[in-house]
């Protein structure tokens, strides 16, 4: 089959996490001809990754391939917020509605734990990808907020955790970052921050050690399940004996009958130039927790370990048909109201530079719980659906989907991400209306909380198209 020579791109600009990773970013071998491996799996992301790197520590003679369409992190792995985090998509009191007090507990711990898996694998496998365990500080920009704090408090209460959090006065949080309005914050402390880009390629290179090979510039254009699952590629198959993993978070809608499996949704990122001692002195935030707020548009904030603020927000219209373009990934209105919450929360950095912006699709599953699912008759595995919370995520699910595919089955495989489905997005143009007019509600919602008026008549309904 004639193959069209694959675009080189530059990298390093799809984020500082890829340029400051220390790797050339030169693309690996593509795949140049068929092959027959034990587990054949699409995407160098973190799950695609975790998932090879587990069955490989268990089963060093396994023969496990990985195929990336790019470079290992050009997803979301290689541009995400940096926070390793135990917060789950879905709140702790939806998680108990659904599944049981013990279930959610069970998730709760499961989720604790694969952030100190990370810190130990960086640990093992020596890479430095500045692990920082400072937790996270969830603010209340407003009285409004208090409410929902109070709620997720004893939410994690009710499921016997509440050692690891605590709810912050107005002074105790002062005390430790100054921000605009913030009357309060509740504290989680099993959650910490880290550098993205050099976790994926260490990972990527913890991998070969392993012997584990990764085929860059090469996208699976197809797959099929059954007794011989295979990916396929222009340039041949990868038939596997065990099973085929499809690791490719909000691109897989580009697969058709994987189209409407998650729902791309851009999170947009911007950054500043390293502060000086004399502007964190004025800030505070000395423990590096990520912050974050309790906006439905949602924003998350992290100190970088060279002392930049990065701050990422939602807010980039959804395009119809779950369209993924690396135009997206910029979005001049966005970024430019980022920054401008980047001086609304810290008004001493008025004249602050911004080094960088980027952003990368998040993928939503339509219940938002995330998956980690194996089909041993078709032999197709797939994780998915983090909804911008997969960097712990992924190594939870990248874990189960190794016991899995290995026929083992632990405790791990009992929780309630794993063996289970989410139900499909509706159709166009039902998800294209749905959809912006949530993240018109919830703009106005936030709008109106900040000013101090009452919720929109239609808050009600917006809530409840997305609760979770
Ligand atoms: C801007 C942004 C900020 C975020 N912030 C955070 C955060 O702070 N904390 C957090 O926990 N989570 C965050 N997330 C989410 C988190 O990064 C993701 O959930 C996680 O990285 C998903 O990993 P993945 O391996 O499943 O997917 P990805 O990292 O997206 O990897 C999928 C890979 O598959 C490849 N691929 C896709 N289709 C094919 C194909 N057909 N053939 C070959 N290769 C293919 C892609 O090129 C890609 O490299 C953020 C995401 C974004 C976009």
């Amino acid at each position: 089959m004639q193959t069209n020579p694959p675009i080189m791109r530059d990298y390093a600009t799809y984020s500082f996490w890829l340029e400051t990773s220390g790797d050339s970013l030169v693309p690996r071998a593509s795949l140049e001809h068929s092959l027959d491996v034990d587990v054949a799996i699409l995407g160098g992301g973190y799950t695609g990754l975790w998932t090879a790197y587990y069955l490989l520590s268990a089963q060093p003679r396994l023969k496990v391939a990985v195929i990336e369409k790019e470079i290992v992190g050009f997803g979301a792995s290689g541009r995400n917020g940096g926070w390793c985090s135990s917060k789950f998509p879905v709140t702790p009191g939806m998680l108990e509605r659904r599944y049981g007090g013990e279930r959610a507990r069970s998730l709760m711990l499961a989720m604790n734990d694969s952030v100190d898996e990370i810190a130990r694998f960086c640990q093992r496998e020596e890479i430095d990808a500045q692990f920082h365990k400072g937790g996270i500080l969830t603010l209340a920009r407003g009285n409004h907020h208090m409410p929902t704090l109070r709620a997720a408090f004893d939410a994690y209460s009710r499921l016997g955790l509440e050692q690891q959090y605590r709810l912050l006065s107005s002074a105790e949080t002062n005390e430790r970052v100054r921000v605009t309005n913030a009357c309060g914050a509740l504290y989680a402390s099993e959650n910490a921050s880290l550098h993205p880009g050099r976790l994926v390629r260490g990972l990527a290179r913890a991998l070969e050690r392993r012997g584990c090979v990764i085929y860059e510039q090469t996208e699976a254009v197809g797959f099929s399940g059954g007794a011989s699952p295979r990916l396929l590629t222009p340039a041949g198959a990868i038939r596997a004996k065990q099973a085929v993993v499809l690791a490719g978070e909000s691109y897989l809608t580009r697969i058709p009958t994987l189209h409407r499996v998650v729902l791309p949704v851009y999170s947009l990122i911007v950054l500043t130039e390293p502060l000086t001692a004399q502007q964190w002195d004025e800030i505070g935030w000395q423990k590096r927790e990520s912050l974050a707020s309790c906006n439905y548009t949602v924003d998350y904030l992290t100190r970088t370990a060279d002392g930049r603020i990065l701050f990422g927000s939602r807010g980039a219209p959804y395009r119809f048909g779950s369209k993924i373009t690396d135009e997206q990934d910029r979005h001049a209105p966005t970024h430019d109201y980022i920054k401008d919450l980047v001086v609304e929360w810290f008004p001493m950095l008025k004249d602050v530079k911004f080094t960088h912006e980027w952003g990368g699709p998040v993928g939503m599953p339509r219940d938002w719980m995330p998956m980690a699912q194996f089909d041993p008759a078709q032999k197709i595995a797939t994780a998915r659906g983090y909804t911008g919370q997969g960097v712990s995520t992924t190594n939870l699910t990248g874990r189960i989907l190794a016991e899995l595919i290995s026929g083992k089955t632990t405790e791990l495989s009992q929780l309630p991400i794993a063996l289970r489905i989410s139900p499909q997005w509706e159709y166009e143009p039902l998800r294209w209306l749905a959809v912006r007019y949530m993240q018109n509600a919830f703009l106005r919602i936030d709008s109106a909380g900040k000013k101090g008026r009452a919720k929109p008549k239609d808050a009600f309904l917006a809530q409840y198209l997305g609760r979770h």
